[in-house]
């Protein structure tokens, strides 16, 4: 008989379909101690965010096949080494979508109403049907920043309400927007502007950190009320602060915080901000379904039928896959330079293999190439396993092909297309390390490694110590630096290794130096 071990609280339901696979052992709030014990029997764990996996604690697992993260987030789990050890690990990742798109509606009708400040009035034994007076989401312009699982089910649920809707996600087609009926805005300040209610819906990333900052929220309308039921650090708190202090947009609801549980965080001191402590997915359904759709996934893989939620694709390591591993890894840091240097949705993508790898079944290097440019956009949950789903239901098309020489001995090119724009990369392997070889036709040797910034200019005298200069003058250090150009004189390339995250105002500055005509900053 099958021996589960559940250490996080799980639904009831959840529970009576895992009683039907085996034998089921309900222990939480274990030590870590107990847990290594208790783990060294069972054929499968399932857990919650609760119960740390790490290295050290599956180190005593003897039997273990499957580990159940009844949620998205797998932080709590050793995905490497539970990889290597050949355990496959499962997850939930939509389960909680309903539930945060509603707590979001629910937000955006407290805040319009002043429901909770009129509650706490009323039960101070007062009757003031004046200071609580609100707004109509009727006919108002909603703005939805990130379209993915949740955004689309708030444009859903707000379309029924009568609200135009906007959205910003650079990385969704016109078509699957054009579908949901929303207006897509290629600029996010231009979002702020039009929007009388602002919605994020987007994952935390070095990208979209303060996604709304000073800027942006400048840019609202007066009467402007921002929801976050996504991440706290997206928003700049103590630009919003500002703004809700002086009453320059009317409100906010917030579910998520830059630090939680809030310490003296002032946004809770101001009676236009109402809010809720990180209950977006705390649904009894949300519950529900994560457990159900856990314990349905162990259910399958244990009759040997394919699973949608596997996040890890464990291998018992073969001559084949550690032949394979560097070029896994190249593709990957390249699906990673693509969508970040594009920086739009990509329609199309063509992996051309070259030398050895021409050789090989691909098949796994393009899942990798695919799980390397859909995780920077996606929260959690892209792997290798259903990255080629991923990538369908985002209407991306991928098309391989082979040659038998390149100059580099062994290479991958790719060349991404999207919204009229196109970036080719070259990369190949060099002593089991991934190197990139070419940007757009430029020859480049580069470990994509770190915090790279690839700066286009015109190549005249003194731009690098223009570059550097200012880089300096904000405390940036450049570890490494590497210029490629066509001709003299001409379109030129730089590409900089440097030490610590470029702010967007510096960004910003780069930009507008003479003679340099775009800088961006890709995090691999
Ligand atoms: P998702 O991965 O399905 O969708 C994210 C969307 O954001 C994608 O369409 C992507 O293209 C878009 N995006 C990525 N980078 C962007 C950028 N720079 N600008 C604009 N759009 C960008 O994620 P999801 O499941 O819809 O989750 C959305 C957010 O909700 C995440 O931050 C997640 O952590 C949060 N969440 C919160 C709770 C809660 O309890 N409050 C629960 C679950 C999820």
């Amino acid at each position: 008989m099958v021996k589960i071990l559940v250490t996080d609280e799980i639904h009831k339901d959840a529970i009576e379909i895992l009683k039907k696979i085996g034998d089921v052992e309900i222990a939480t709030n274990l030590s870590k101690e107990e847990l290594k014990k208790k783990i060294e029997d069972v054929d499968v764990i399932v857990v919650r965010s609760g119960t740390k996996l790490t290295r050290e604690v599956l180190e005593h697992a003897k039997k273990l096949k499957i580990i159940a993260r009844a949620g998205v987030g797998v932080d709590n789990i050793d995905l490497e080494y539970a990889t290597e050890r050949g355990i496959i690990v499962v997850n939930s990742p939509d389960a909680s979508s309903i539930s945060v798109a509603e707590l979001t509606i629910g937000l955006m009708l407290a805040a319009a109403r002043n429901i909770p400040q009129a509650t706490a009035s009323l039960k101070r034994g007062e009757w003031d049907r004046k200071s609580f007076k609100g707004i109509e989401l009727y006919g108002k312009t909603l703005g939805v920043i990130g379209l993915g699982r949740i955004g689309q089910q708030v444009v859903k649920r707000a379309k029924a309400f009568g609200m135009d809707i906007v959205g910003y996600d650079p990385y969704i087609p016109e078509e699957v927007a054009g579908e949901l009926g929303v207006k897509l805005i290629r600029d996010i300040n231009e979002l702020c502007k039009v929007s009388d209610f602002i919605t994020l819906h987007v994952p935390l990333t070095p990208k979209t950190r303060h996604i709304i900052g000073r800027e942006q929220i400048w840019l609202m309308k007066r009467n402007a009320i921002v929801v976050n039921c996504a991440r706290g650090g997206l928003i700049d708190e103590r630009a919003l602060y500002e703004a809700l202090k002086d009453r320059r947009i009317r409100a906010a609801a917030l579910d998520v915080f830059e630090e939680e549980p809030p310490k003296d965080n002032p946004l809770l001191t101001l009676d236009n901000v109402i809010g809720t402590p990180h209950q977006g997915a705390s649904t009894e359904e949300a519950q529900k379904s994560a457990g159900i759709i856990v314990a349905e996934q162990i259910a399958k893989i244990l009759r040997g039928e394919p699973a949608e939620n596997i996040v890890n694709l464990p291998v018992i390591p073969s001559e084949k896959i550690v032949k394979l591993k560097p070029y896994m890894e190249l593709a990957e840091k390249l699906g990673l330079m693509a969508i970040q240097l594009l920086d739009r949705s990509i329609e199309k993508v063509e992996l051309i293999y070259s030398g050895e790898i021409a050789k090989e079944d691909t098949e796994i290097i393009k899942r990798s190439f695919l799980k390397g440019m859909l995780s920077p956009i996606l929260l959690a949950g892209v792997n290798i396993v259903n990255a080629p789903r991923v990538a369908k239901s985002r209407n991306i098309k991928v098309i391989e092909g082979t040659i038998s020489e390149s100059e580099y001995g062994n290479a991958i090119e790719v060349v991404a297309e999207g919204n009229s724009e196109r970036i080719s990369l070259v990369g190949s392997v060099v002593e089991g390390r991934p190197v990139l070889r070419e940007i757009d036709g430029y020859k480049v040797d580069i470990k994509p490694e770190g915090i790279i910034c690839i700066i286009r200019h015109i190549d005249r005298p003194g731009m690098i110590g223009k570059v550097g200069l200012l880089l300096g003058d904000y405390g940036i250090n450049i570890a490494g630096m590497q210029v490629g150009r066509k001709e003299p004189g001409g379109e030129s390339i730089m590409i900089l290794n440097v030490d610590h995250v470029i702010p967007e105002e510096v960004l910003e500055k780069l930009k507008k130096l003479e003679h340099i005509k775009d800088a961006k900053v890709i995090h691999l």
